[in-house]
């Protein structure tokens, strides 16, 4: 299998090679196969992906809104006519099943593209402020040169999540896709300039943390907007600080879903494995720590126990595959760990805890996991695991909840279920995270901000909030009048 790309960069309208960069080796995770040799970008690379950047953003800034959204609704269009290609991508660059890829990335890609593309001819206003004889008014203006830099487990709609804003607004974009993923940005590239984006405005550079930095401390660069670990996080917005650019960081988690005794009990079986399965369990917002109800505990862990078992794991590219491998060999490593602290510090394993043996080949497979009787102590409780590990534990009351539930570092996401309608919205205005859901999870269209609060991050993608994040507003003061001066 290969998915050789033409070459390791897109800049300025075309494929670029520089192969004194550091090979980049791109593996399926499904069997550890070799399907691509990249180079990260060398210093040559990133200076010249900005200066393209820099020369193309005032001509497309200063295009109408609607000119730049015909070109971002047509990306979409061509995004959801290739929705297959692209969808097996995605799948081989991130091992993520094709049931997943072809309804989830893509399409969630364009997505992105059709609603910047929609809003931006109205979404950009500013306003009139009366001020007696005189008045003022504002305007949002773009940024300049925004760097987009990505984590692995959604590649292509982190491409596109920071692409379709930072364009749409008038920016021009650098995105570095991350060292595990680094395929899929590319082909997104190819289609914007496809549907008629002037080249310059979007580039993709390859590279791992050696790179980032390069992009981060550039003087041209106006914003950054990383999605990443917390640690990865500390440093980009430090170094950002450094010379005071814009950022967005969307960061991890460790989010908390509350189950309580009244609640469709299947339904919040689904969303907490949707939100702990999906993607290998590989998604920031996940509900890892499921908090249910005690009177209930039982019938919850059988029945999720039932259900996590009859998951088809399997080749990603088979349509009847539910779970893929995970990203990487260290990934799994990492979450094997994890696994292993579980058991070690008590918690009661219900099902998986392990590498499914029917599962042949180099592949980073490992099983849907689930532990009872967890306790807010326990390391697989406080720690951000990245990996299908859901970890149950017991709650009575509701002040108790929300307390436990609040008690962490990390604040981007949180859910709950239960009949009551009154409770649901009460508890969800006392959980501390940037995005709730109630008697659903992990729903994220692009109407509705996103974005987490803490040590998860600040800054919002997607809805009318993601504009703001990379434009800025500028007041004109209008003296309607002479000016009186007392000297
Ligand atoms: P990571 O932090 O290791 O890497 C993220 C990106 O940052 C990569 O492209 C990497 O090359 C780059 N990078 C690393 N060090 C850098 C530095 N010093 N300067 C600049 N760039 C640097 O994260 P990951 O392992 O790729 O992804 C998993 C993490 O991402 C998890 O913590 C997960 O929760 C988080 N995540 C968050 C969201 C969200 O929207 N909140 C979405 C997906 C993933």
């Amino acid at each position: 299998m290969k998915a050789q790309p033409i070459a390791s960069h897109f800049i300025d309208g075309e494929y670029v090679e520089d192969t004194e960069g550091a090979v980049i080796e791109s593996l399926y995770p499904a069997t550890g196969e070799v399907i691509a040799r990249l180079h990260a970008a060398t210093p040559a690379i990133v200076e010249r992906a900005i200066a393209a950047a820099k020369r193309a953003q005032p001509e497309w800034a200063g295009l109408s809104p609607t000119a730049r959204g015909r070109i971002l609704k047509r990306a979409a269009e061509i995004m959801r006519e290739s929705n297959r290609e692209l969808s097996e991508l995605e799948t081989l660059d991130t091992g993520k099943p094709i049931q997943e890829t072809i309804v989830a990335d893509p399409t969630s890609g364009a997505d992105s593209f059709e609603f910047f593309g929609g809003v931006i001819a109205a979404g950009l206003n500013g306003s009139h402020i009366p001020l007696g004889r005189d008045f003022a008014y504002t305007k949002r203006v773009p940024l300049g040169v925004c760097v987009g830099i990505g984590a692995w487990n959604y590649p292509q709609q982190i491409a596109c999540w920071k692409g379709a804003p930072a364009l749409a607004a008038g920016n021009a974009m650098v995105f570095k896709p991350s060292e595990n993923t680094p395929l899929g940005a590319l082909k997104i590239a190819e289609i914007l300039i496809e549907a008629g984006l002037p080249k310059g405005l979007y580039n993709v550079i390859q590279g791992d943390r050696n790179t980032g930095p390069l992009l981060v401390n550039h003087p041209d660069v106006a914003k950054v907007s990383l999605t990443g670990s917390v640690p990865t996080g500390r440093k980009v917005a430090a170094s950002a600080a450094g010379n005071l650019k814009h950022v967005t960081m969307e960061l991890g988690g460790k989010s908390p879903l509350i189950v309580f005794d009244d609640a469709d009990i299947d339904s919040a079986i689904g969303g907490a494995m949707l939100g702990n399965f999906y993607s290998t369990g590989q998604v920031c917002s996940n509900g890892t720590r499921v908090f249910v109800q005690r009177k209930i505990k039982d019938t919850f862990l059988s029945r999720l126990k039932t259900r996590t078992e009859k998951i088809v794991i399997g080749d990603p590219l088979d349509e009847a595959t539910q779970l893929g491998p995970m990203v990487s060999f260290d990934q799994r490593q990492k979450v094997l760990s994890y696994i292993d602290k579980g058991k070690a510090e008590g918690a009661a394993l219900i099902t998986g805890g392990g590498i499914p043996n029917h599962v042949t080949g180099e592949g980073y497979y490992i099983q849907p996991t689930v532990f009872a009787d967890v306790t807010d102590n326990m390391t697989i409780a406080r720690e951000e695991i990245f990996g299908p590990v859901m970890c149950v534990l017991d709650f009575d009351g509701e002040d108790e909840v929300i307390a436990r539930a609040n008690a962490t570092e990390f604040g981007l996401s949180a859910g709950v279920f239960t009949a009551d309608l009154t409770r649901g919205h009460r508890v969800a205005d006392r959980l501390e995270a940037g995005t709730l859901w109630i008697n659903t999870y992990n729903l994220c269209p692009v109407e509705i901000p996103f974005g987490g609060s803490k040590q998860s991050g600040f800054g919002r993608e997607n809805s009318l909030a993601a504009l703001e994040h990379y434009s800025e507003l500028k007041t004109v003061y209008v003296g309607m009048g002479p000016v009186e001066a007392p000297y």
